[in-house]
């Protein structure tokens, strides 16, 4: 455990606060981008064909403060020695926002996408990593106990991507998970927005505009997820999953690696079970398994209940992002 994970964080509540105020005034603009066939603040991604339009969403900042601090509060008597495996040794304090901002101005990007370079896709394990969202916002701060029932059940780890509106919304069940040692924690941003320099968009969601506003997106739930657990996260995922190359380098001079999938296993929330479990029935060795467990209605946790215990049975094996990959 070295200091970066431990120290002091400066005006915590204010902290917090300017995080809720980024959320709403982010969501506002999903909000406004409209396009019919888009996720948005529904936060199902990447999708797939009819996934519903939804509206603005997370609590006013004020809630948002609030549930932050009940989260902290709810986690306080487990401590940070008690969060998920994200590794013995502490990662290299983050630079500045300012110390950013030098590096990365003035850089154009050249990719948008899923899998643009310096994403990372796959392991070189023989291990497969499944990767579960909570995106949060409209519709999308539920829980799928019955899909994390049978992770646990199975005693398959899994790594969660969890985004700050999520964790405003379920402070407790955010404590519980953090407190899971099968579940490894992940960075999903602060408003859920797809992670550009320049304002380009995914699903008709309007990205990050600048360099600083996507070290907000990154550090705004960064700092949200250490003073929770006491830990760094070492892995991020953007809303909707899209980045440009400029910031995935930003991300991983952050200290996150930028990951994405192999396997899309629930097409963002909306696939039947039969699809879901076809689709991580396919799942090998360094395979990243894209999915979400914020959509308790959806195909997922049928799809995993088929799937997993076929698949161990065929003799694979799984693991956390933090079991398969070197930060
Ligand atoms: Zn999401």
């Amino acid at each position: 455990m070295g200091d970066s994970k431990r120290r002091p964080l400066a005006g915590r509540r204010s902290v917090l606060l300017g995080m809720a105020g980024l959320a709403s005034a982010a969501l506002s603009a999903c909000a406004n981008s409209g396009s019919p066939a888009v996720p948005t603040a529904s936060g199902t991604e990447p999708a797939m064909g009819n996934a519903p339009v939804t509206g603005p969403a997370t609590p006013p900042p004020s809630i948002a403060a609030r549930s932050s601090e009940q989260a902290a509060a709810a986690l306080a008597p487990a401590g940070p020695s008690t969060g998920p495996s994200t590794g013995p040794s502490a990662p290299p304090a983050a630079p500045g926002k300012e110390q950013v901002l030098a590096e990365f101005a003035g850089r154009n990007p050249k990719e948008w996408g899923l899998h643009v370079t310096g994403v990372v896709n796959r392991s070189a394990s023989a291990k497969v990593a499944l990767t579960f969202d909570a995106c949060g916002g409209h519709g999308g701060t539920g829980c799928d106990h019955t899909l994390l029932q049978t992770l646990r059940r199975l005693n398959v780890p899994a790594t969660l991507f969890v985004n700050s509106r999520w964790i405003h919304a379920n402070p407790g069940l955010f404590a519980e998970l953090a407190a899971d040692p099968l579940f490894e924690l992940a960075n999903h941003g602060t408003a859920h927005l797809p992670l550009s320099v320049n304002g380009k968009s995914a699903y008709g969601i309007q990205g990050t505009a600048s360099v600083a506003a996507a070290y907000d997106e990154v550090m705004g739930n960064q700092q949200i997820l250490q003073e929770l657990t006491g830990r760094v996260a070492q892995f991020f995922r953007p809303g909707t999953a899209f980045y440009d190359d400029v910031a995935v380098d930003m991300t991983r001079r952050l200290g996150m690696l930028p990951v994405n999938f192999t396997v899309n296993g629930d097409g963002g929330a909306t696939y039947s079970a039969a699809t879901v479990a076809a689709e991580v029935g396919r799942a090998a060795a360094g395979d990243i398994v894209i999915s979400h467990f914020n959509r308790p209605a959806a195909g997922t946790a049928g799809g995993y209940a088929r799937a997993l215990p076929r698949l161990l049975d065929h003799g694979v094996s799984f693991g956390r992002l933090g079991d398969v990959l070197t930060p």
